[in-house]
């Protein structure tokens, strides 16, 4: 607790400095003999682009499916398009112009010790959400808001209690990504990005699917929450 304090503190100009270090700093040193050896700052970067590559071959093995069932109603345009490019820059393209150049240099801190492992975590539940809800879904997900040949509306699996799982697993991501980049503002683009994707995409999916499924999906919306059981 003692330690955490030590950062909230205007710091001197040396410490000054060797924020602006932190990437390339052993963490543990920082902290001194810490109950959990912290992880490096290199370790949790690895994690991060770890987690964008299972992300992303989760997504190609059964997006391949399911872009080859035709589309017969969909909701795209180019709001939805502004807000997909907004999610992927503040998911994708600034956490990994970040790691390979440091860069917002101004924006680095010095991690608290059990981040990077909480990251991890946070990572490795994420992924596994990634693989669950693709697998439910199936030919039914897309990248966007559309309704396929045939669409089934899934309610059972990981969707018995949420009715946006995926979205979690997004969410899942930008925490993660909070915990593992020692940077204002490459950590925390994520929520940022996501969260304008998600509040301006969820209740739009909902009408869509409520247009498309009608009192199963009003019934199902009931007794579901988003994305959090029991709480949101
Ligand atoms: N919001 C969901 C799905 C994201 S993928 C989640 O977070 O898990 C987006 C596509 O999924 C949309 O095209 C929508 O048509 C479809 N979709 C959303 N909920 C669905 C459900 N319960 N069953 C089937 N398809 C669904």
């Amino acid at each position: 607790m003692e330690r955490d304090g030590e950062w909230s503190e205007p710091a001197p100009r040396r410490d000054q400095r060797a924020v602006r270090q932190a990437d390339e700093i052993e963490v543990a040193e920082e902290h001194g003999a810490a109950a959990w050896p912290a992880m490096t700052t290199g370790l949790s970067k690895f994690v991060f682009v770890m987690l964008a590559i299972g992300w992303y071959l989760i997504r190609y093995k059964y997006a391949r499916r399911s872009n080859r069932t035709p589309v017969l109603r969909s909701a795209r345009g180019p709001r939805e398009t502004a807000l997909l490019a907004i999610s992927l820059t503040g998911l994708g393209v600034i956490p990994l112009f970040y790691i390979a150049t440091a860069i917002p240099h101004f924006a680095a801190y010095a991690p608290w010790p059990l981040q990077g492992w909480l990251g991890l975590l946070f990572a490795a539940f994420s992924l596994l959400m990634f693989q669950l809800t693709h697998r439910a879904l199936g030919r039914n997900w897309s990248v966007s808001l559309d309704v396929r040949e045939g669409h089934l509306l899934v309610t059972d699996g990981v969707y018995r209690r949420v009715r946006h799982p995926m979205y979690s697993a997004f969410w899942l991501w930008a925490l993660a990504q909070a915990l593992l980049l020692p940077n204002w503002v490459a950590g925390f683009s994520g929520i940022i990005g996501f969260g304008i994707l998600f509040f301006g995409r969820v209740a739009r999916e909902e009408r869509l699917m409520l247009e498309t499924f009608g009192a199963p999906y009003r019934e199902y919306m009931s007794r579901t929450c988003r994305v959090i059981p029991m709480i949101f």
